[in-house]
């Protein structure tokens, strides 16, 4: 489903990425965790090319890309790629502008040539499912960062991607509000949904995860099962840095 070989992402003179390998299949969850700076958003930036690779390979679905320094790839093949994952952001991203309605019908409408008559009917399923059935006509700012973000995450459903990516989906929330995302989450894993998710919730991925790999640096220093990553890491690195958030 997906699979990353190699791959290698640098900005100016800094490597940021340094040949990270990784797979993963349908209807699997994987987590990424790793201290400030080791390169998971950059990573996951680099999954659905809103980075592009310098070196390496990624397949992901029926995409298959080789990147290589000083070449571009096709138009059409990084759309391809795009429209096969769904990003959720830190900051949630919503068009400020739109209801939460509209925030999800646009893209449907615009780039997969929805009726809008479909693509709201969709809409208001998927606010349903992440609990706001009742707030599809507030703008962002009338709602909390834990709805806006719950908008979010349906508006990256409504494209029906294969993969779901997720960057620290609630390390922007009020603790409080951190609760509903993560059931939100939790749900699509039970429905095998396939994603990637950068957080630090431990609790929260091992029960979610079904590998978990940790990056240090731009390199995956350590990885496997949740228990086995969490409770028994063979690094100095994994140790060092699990000691540290566990403190
Ligand atoms: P993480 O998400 O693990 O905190 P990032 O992938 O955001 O790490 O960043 C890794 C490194 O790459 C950092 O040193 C960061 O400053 C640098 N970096 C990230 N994005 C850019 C960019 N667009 N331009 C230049 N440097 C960047
Ligand atoms: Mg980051």
């Amino acid at each position: 489903m997906i699979r990353v070989q190699g791959l290698h992402k640098s900005y100016g003179m800094q490597q940021v990425l340094k040949g990270v390998d990784l797979t993963l299949q349908k209807g699997k969850v994987l987590v990424i965790i790793g201290p400030s700076g080791s390169g998971k958003t950059t990573l996951l930036r680099c999954l659905n090319l809103l980075e592009m690779p310098d070196k390496g390979s990624l397949q992901l679905g029926s995409v298959s890309l080789i990147f290589q320094e000083g070449s571009k790839l096709p138009t059409k093949e990084v759309l391809n790629l795009r429209k096969q994952t769904g990003m959720v952001f830190q900051s949630f991203n919503l068009f400020p502008h739109l209801t939460a309605l509209r925030n999800i019908t646009e893209a449907q409408i615009t780039v997969q040539r929805r009726r809008r008559n479909d693509a709201e009917q969709r809409a208001r399923q998927l606010l349903e499912n992440v609990g706001l059935a009742d707030k599809a006509d507030f703008y962002p700012s009338n709602l909390s960062g834990g709805q806006q973000q719950r908008v979010a995450i349906a508006r990256a459903m409504a494209m029906e991607p294969e993969v779901m990516l997720f960057d620290e989906p609630t390390s922007a929330l009020d603790p409080e509000l951190v609760g509903e995302v993560l059931k939100v989450i939790k749900q699509l894993a039970a429905e095998g949904m396939t994603m990637v998710i950068v957080t630090h919730l431990m609790r929260f991925a091992a029960e979610v995860a079904d590998h978990v790999i940790l990056m240090d640096e731009g390199l995956i220093v350590e990885e496997g099962p949740p228990h086995d990553v969490f409770h028994n890491p063979k690094s100095s690195r994994a140790q060092q840095f699990l000691n540290m958030l566990a403190e």
